[in-house]
């Protein structure tokens, strides 16, 4: 090599070095910000306690979108807007009841009724139960053993799969579309076993879709525990009878909004970074970690830069979504206006794992993203950072793949988030201040490379 091209070679060397050891110091001080900051706890505090459950199309929901606009402001956004769309309005109606009746008498069962099920009515719903694990056993018991019976799904979470995501995925269908296909052998109502591995006695709710071409029939969740003793139940006793009362019904769509809160890009304005978590949540708890947590993330992302005096050089743009949790209107609506506006964005990254100690992020994207992943991660492992998956990277930012935006969702450890997601344990109190602080600086330190260096 000639002296000339290895001085070169050590002298980019030596500013690549003094890049890193710059950018070390930015986001060592993005990190001190969010841990000494009460901001988002205080933030994620009002949601839960001062609003609580907010499922679209709910008066807390409203709330909420008010609320945040003038919160967002408070954080640091120039601009906060709103985005109308238009959401489902399904109601829970009055609390639903449920007892087994066996020859020991009648056991109350903690049950709640799916997001969009229908209710069965004051009269309620009385039959024999018949309990199958999944949709083979469901067609080969057939319409001769269904007919007139609740059908009892109670394949559990499967405990040995190391993704907690994985092991919801992999029983979510029985929640998902269970009385449909119950309903296509003649079921009166279907119950499905809570998608979660913990033991308790909470009934975890969730969207529930019905086939248009088949029967509606009520449907509901029972709580780990009592999905174990009907069980019990019904093999001690098999003409043990189930009563079910709901008083779920849906109102037409009503009027919602995204609430999107921007601060302005120094040298790119029109060039875009999105980060966002959901608004909306179960109201069967107070929408803590789902999504609670993200909302007051992305929220703490603006004040961090403006705490730091960090001026982006691309648009920093919150995107609060609304309608997550029902059928996703929220991310669609954000996609549809996108395409009319062929606004040129740079990434955009999600929230809605929980708001538990963060690991890395997931991305959707391609081999120039991996490529920097690659090296920003000597600057980011220190702070826990060290699993960068790719593949799904949230659902409201999935509606963007077709943009070909790269996409990001914040990795966090998740052992221990389907003991509360949709249930009544989404509390305030479920979540760490300081996990949840660590979860917006990371968002804020990857913002900030993102927004210096691109892709
Ligand atoms: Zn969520």
């Amino acid at each position: 090599m000639k002296k000339s091209i290895v001085f070169l070679f050590v002298c980019v060397q030596c500013l690549m070095a003094a890049a890193q050891n710059n950018d070390s110091i930015v986001i060592k001080s993005i990190f001190s910000s969010a841990l000494t900051s009460n901001a988002s706890y205080e933030n994620l505090r009002h949601l839960c306690k001062e609003i609580g459950g907010r499922i679209g199309g709910s008066p807390q929901a409203a709330k909420a979108v008010d609320w945040l606009h003038g919160a967002l402001k408070a954080a640091g956004a120039d601009t906060v807007y709103l985005q109308e769309l238009k959401v489902r309005n399904w109601k829970r109606g009055f609390k639903e009841s449920c007892y087994a009746k066996s020859n020991a008498g009648k056991k109350p069962l903690a049950v709640c009724a799916l997001g969009g099920a229908m209710g069965t009515g004051k009269q309620g719903v009385s039959a024999n139960i018949i309990e199958v694990q999944n949709f083979d056993q469901l067609k080969a018991l057939g319409e001769a053993n269904i007919k007139g019976k609740i059908v009892f799904f109670n394949r559990p979470a499967d405990p040995t799969l190391y993704s907690t995501f994985e092991a919801y995925g992999g029983a979510a269908d029985q929640r998902f579309i269970g009385a449909s296909m119950a309903a296509s052998y003649g079921a009166v109502a279907s119950i499905s076993r809570s998608l979660t591995n913990i033991k308790h006695i909470y009934p975890h709710t969730g969207i529930m879709h019905y086939f248009d071409s088949l029967p509606k029939i009520p449907a509901f969740a029972i709580s780990t525990v009592d999905a174990d003793i009907l069980s019990t139940l019904v093999k001690n006793e098999p003409s043990t009878k189930v009563y079910l009362k709901s008083g779920c019904y849906e109102n037409p769509d009503t009027i919602s909004n995204n609430v999107i809160a921007e601060i302005k890009g120094s040298e790119f304005p029109n060039e875009i970074i999105v980060v966002g978590g959901h608004i909306d949540a179960w109201e069967l708890g107070e929408g803590a970690h789902d999504d609670g947590i993200g909302v007051v993330q992305a929220m703490d992302v603006l004040r961090i830069f403006k705490e730091l005096n960090i001026k982006p050089r691309h648009t920093i743009r919150v995107v609060e979504f609304m309608d997550e949790e029902m059928a996703q209107r929220g991310g669609r609506k954000y996609e549809e206006i996108l395409q009319q506006t062929k606004e040129k964005h740079i990434a955009a990254i999600e929230s809605d794992e929980g708001g538990f100690t963060p690991q890395g992020f997931a991305y959707d994207a391609g081999d120039n993203v991996e490529k920097r992943l690659e090296q920003w991660k000597p600057l980011l492992i220190n702070y826990g950072l060290w699993l960068y998956n790719k593949g799904y990277s949230g659902v409201d930012i999935s509606f963007m793949e077709k943009e070909n935006i790269p996409l990001f969702g914040l990795i966090t450890d998740s052992q221990r988030y389907f003991d509360f997601q949709h249930a009544s344990t989404d509390k305030f109190e479920a979540v760490n201040q300081r996990e949840l602080q660590l979860g917006g600086a990371s968002i804020a330190a990857l913002i900030y490379l993102i927004d210096k260096y691109g892709f």
